[in-house]
């Protein structure tokens, strides 16, 4: 069984089902500070079985040891964490005690239960403000932010775990910008109050929730000046998962990977594709750059590709269609 933290939320509740689909049994633990409990309804809809649940926090180490001695695990994958980088620069002790010290602590009970396969979700933010894309797994890293230095920390220890207990198996994926849904419009992103990403807002006001999106600089050295960034469906990025996953328990070893299409597309480009897939226009204004943001950045995924014999299967068209196949279903998300 694979234990998957955060798996109530956006990438692990589509991963839950890749699993599932490619064979494993999993165990969700999550404490619902930012996913709803009817997710678990809407997994057992489409995989035709519930996943095993416990509610509760990664932080708790007794919760850990209960679960380890009380299931079969064999490999963790920790989605569980804080994620808006506008959030982690006014909560940066918030960011760090969930997203460091809530893995060291899950990374502790792990070696108390003698377990020693596990897949962390990093960033393509560990790239800071790249000198040349696409970047590759060796390029320069750097952060700006709390949330991006809580992956980099992480990152690190991660490294030096492996170097002093090769036994450790261990995958750092860096995941581009992830977008889409699972095809049955089951499962989805449903961010709490205003979204700070691009395909969500896209998303809210095609349905009537906001008037318009503000596409935050026009004047960067871009195709057509809008930030361009490599999306990437978010079911490809749960099948990169089960590669990587299946790769750990059979050559074992510690593996660093992008997780990205290698296509980049433009704020513009994304929105037009999104006003074809859901034959709707949706108003945007061109703002003032968001502070922090980076002109560009795009994955070479080749690493991945070459190491996991997983690439990515779908388009911009259907990242759009699925997206709002979800949003058209769910208006209000899981409420
Ligand atoms: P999400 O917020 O949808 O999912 C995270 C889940 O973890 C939520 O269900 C939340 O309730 C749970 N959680 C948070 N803190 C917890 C804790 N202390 N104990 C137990 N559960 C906890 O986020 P997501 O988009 O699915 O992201 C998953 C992971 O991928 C995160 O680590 C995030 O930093 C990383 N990531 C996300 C993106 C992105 O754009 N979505 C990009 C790169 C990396
Ligand atoms: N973006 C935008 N308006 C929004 C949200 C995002 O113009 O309301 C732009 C942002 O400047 C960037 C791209 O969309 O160029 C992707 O932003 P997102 O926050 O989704 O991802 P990230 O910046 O983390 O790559």
């Amino acid at each position: 069984m694979i234990l998957v933290t955060g798996g109530a939320g956006y990438i692990g509740s589509h991963t839950v089902v890749a699993l599932a689909e490619a064979g494993y049994k999993t165990l969700i633990l999550d404490n619902f500070s930012n996913s709803h409990p009817a997710v678990l309804d809407r997994l057992e809809r489409i995989s035709g079985t519930r996943p095993n649940f416990v509610e509760g926090d990664i932080r708790d180490g007794d919760l850990l040891d209960s679960i380890f001695k009380q299931y079969s695990i064999t490999a963790v994958m920790h989605f569980a964490g804080l994620k808006s980088v506008s959030e982690s620069v006014s909560k940066p002790l918030e960011y760090h005690a969930n997203n460091v010290l809530g893995t060291l602590n899950l990374l502790a009970a792990m070696q108390r239960a003698e377990l020693f396969t596990f897949i962390f979700s990093s960033s393509a933010t560990v790239y800071g403000d790249p000198d040349s894309v696409p970047v590759k797994e060796e390029s320069p890293r750097s952060t700006t932010n709390p949330y991006g230095r809580s992956k980099l920390i992480m990152e690190d220890i991660l490294d030096d775990l492996h170097r002093a207990e090769a036994k450790w198996n261990i995958a750092r994926l860096r995941y581009f910008n992830p977008v889409g849904a699972h095809e049955s419009g089951l499962i989805g992103e449903d961010p709490q109050g205003i979204p700070n990403n691009l395909m969500p807002y896209v998303n809210q006001v095609a349905i009537g929730h906001r008037e318009k999106l503000s596409i935050f600089g026009g004047d960067y050295p871009t195709v057509d000046g809008t930030g361009v960034r490599d999306y990437i469906h978010v079911m490809d990025l749960a099948e990169g998962h089960v590669s990587t996953l299946d790769y750990l328990l059979k050559s074992g070893g510690m593996l660093t990977a992008n997780l990205g299409t290698g296509r980049a597309y433009s704020v513009l480009e994304m929105v037009k594709a999104f006003e074809v897939a859901s034959m709707r226009s949706v108003k945007y204004e061109i703002v003032s750059r968001r502070s922090g943001d980076i002109a560009e950045c795009w994955a070479d995924p080749s690493h991945a590709e070459k190491v996991l014999g997983w690439k990515t299967r779908r388009g911009l068209d259907q990242m759009c269609a699925d997206s709002w196949r979800w949003q058209q279903r769910n208006p209000e998300g899981y409420q």
